[in-house]
């Protein structure tokens, strides 16, 4: 059986990124990354609709050790695609991908200190096994197969076209066609101003309003260090501008609520002027309890005071042949529906993790430093902020991941496990969201711990001090030496 050092699942932003740490970090360790795709990018290759782009700036989006040269930082998605794959070629670690590998399970034995990973291959499904004795999945966190879907009444009875953004059909013409769009989040507030550049009219149903943010595609500060100082000093400066903005913004709407509150509504009025209703722009719930929406240079705001874009807030009564039944009587005439309702979130796409023949129970295990879970050794997995940049966070998860292996080399140590031997941990709940897709979600989802290193700050500065400088031997990590070799190795191998 083919056995390597590392296994890496998943080949979009964070399985490269991974990669590349450990070219830079560890390059005398062997590894795959298994992409159960054909092409690489994950998120940035399978979203096709139209407009879609980043919502957060790229110079935290983009990876520490690479700087991204675009010209936008709230970047389109091919341009995402293309950072992707340029940044894989450059490390070489697009020759480490082998695709169509979907990985179904995982099983750890403590008396090989190995992983049996189990994938599928091609259209045969033919399975395949390889070993290794560092599991690193960095597969998302949402199903790939399908996106979250109500079921909402007399849907077979409407005549149109219905999409959902996760499946975005390639013909799809929507040129002076009447649309409808339903969902208030991320991608609705994307869609709805892209779609308007050529459908007849837009309509954004939503049944509860979002926070809206405008912010400048553009970062004008990024753009003039990057002319006056080399281009990983300008970046690092632009990073760091980004990052502690967006923590001081964000300990602003969670400390000050009603502040934040008070200059989103204002930001929002100033834009629609007359048409401003503050209806369709006060959400129940306050910032932060879900994402927030950016919007780059108020492209939404600039086609609702155009008149291509309008926002209804309401609920669905019915479909009926040619739109939509609001409860409130109206009715809304449509072409085409796109259900921007949310993804369902499935951390490791639903793969199955064994440790010494027991199944592992996500619910029941803790975090360990935001990357790693209580009593599953030798293993990690990428999973970003909720409140900044994704990529923040799975820099540094890879960053350790490195920390830990050259710290296991350099003290013959095989497996590291991390153990909760504090009786004072209590669990708490792993997301602080209440949005949609979390709360479906959280029953399947592991728990945090109520103080480090179990307890997840969602604060790059904090975990950078953890992370990047912290004690690798914390005393909650358990480290296991290498057995000895055994009897034929020891007289065979060569004395220094
Ligand atoms: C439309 C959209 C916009 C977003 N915008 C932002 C943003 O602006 N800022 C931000 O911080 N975050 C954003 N996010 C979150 C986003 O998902 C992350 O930023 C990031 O792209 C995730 O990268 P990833 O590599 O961790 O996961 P993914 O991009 O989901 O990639 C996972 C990869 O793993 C593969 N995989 C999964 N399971 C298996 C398996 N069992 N076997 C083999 N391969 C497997 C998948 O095929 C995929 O290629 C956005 C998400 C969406 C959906």
């Amino acid at each position: 059986m083919e056995h390597v050092d590392v296994i890496i699942v998943g080949a979009g932003l964070s399985g490269i990124g991974g990669a590349c740490h450990l070219k830079r970090e560890c390059p005398q360790k062997s590894f795959v990354i298994l992409e159960g795709r054909e092409k690489m990018g994950g998120t940035w290759d399978l979203f096709r609709y139209p407009g879609v782009r980043s919502d957060s700036d790229m110079y935290t989006l983009g990876y520490r050790f690479r700087p991204w040269r675009g010209a936008k930082a709230m970047a389109d998605g091919p341009a995402i695609l293309n950072y992707i794959r340029d940044t894989a070629a450059e490390y070489r670690v697009d020759k480490m991908i082998r695709y169509n590998h979907r990985v179904r399970r995982a099983s750890w034995s403590s008396n090989d200190a190995r992983w049996t990973v189990e994938a599928e291959t091609g259209a045969e499904n033919t399975v395949v096994q390889l070993t290794c004795n560092f599991l690193y999945l960095c597969t998302g966190y949402y199903d790939y197969e399908s996106g979250y879907t109500p079921e909402w009444p007399g849907v077979t009875r409407f005549r149109g076209t219905i999409v959902h953004p996760q499946k975005w059909p390639e013909d799809l013409d929507y040129a002076g066609k009447r649309v409808v769009v339903i969902g208030s989040g991320a991608t609705a507030v994307t869609l709805v101003p892209a779609m308007a550049e050529r459908a007849a009219h837009v309509t954004m149903l939503q049944r509860s309003p979002s926070y809206v943010v405008s912010r400048p595609a553009e970062d004008k500060v990024a753009i003039l260090l990057r002319r006056a100082l080399p281009d990983n000093a300008a970046y690092m400066l632009a990073r760091w501008k980004n990052v502690l903005s967006a923590t001081f913004f964000y300990n602003l709407a969670r400390k000050r609520p009603n502040v934040f509150k008070w200059m989103v509504a204002r930001g929002v009025r100033t834009q629609l002027g007359k048409q401003y209703d503050e209806k369709h722009f006060t959400p129940h719930y306050n910032p932060w309890d879900q994402r927030l929406c950016l919007v780059p240079d108020a492209d939404l705001f600039r086609t609702i005071r155009e008149g291509r874009v309008s926002v209804v807030t309401d609920h669905i009564e019915t479909f009926t042949e040619d739109g939509l039944l609001l409860k409130s009587g109206e009715h809304l005439k449509a072409d085409i529906i796109v259900t921007a309702t949310g993804l369902v979130l499935k951390l490791f796409s639903g793969m199955q993790l064994v440790v010494n023949g027991t199944p592992v129970d996500l619910p029941k295990t803790l975090i360990y430093k935001g990357m790693m879970f209580s009593d599953v050794p030798n293993f990690a997995f990428a999973v970003g902020y909720t409140n900044a940049s994704w990529t923040l966070k799975c820099d540094l998860a890879a960053e350790y991941v490195c920390r830990l292996l050259n710290h296991m080399d350099r003290h013959g140590y095989s497996t590291c496990t991390p153990r909760v031997n504090d009786a004072d941990i209590e669990k708490q709940p792993v997301i602080d969201f209440n949005s949609g897709y979390v709360l479906r979600a959280l029953h399947t989802l592991p728990h945090q711990g109520s103080k480090m290193p179990w307890r997840l700050h969602q604060n790059y500065v904090k975990d950078l001090s953890m992370m990047r400088y912290g004690r690798v031997e914390d005393g909650a990590m358990e480290f296991q030496p290498a057995p000895p070799p055994d009897a034929e190795t020891q007289y065979t191998s060569p004395r220094l």
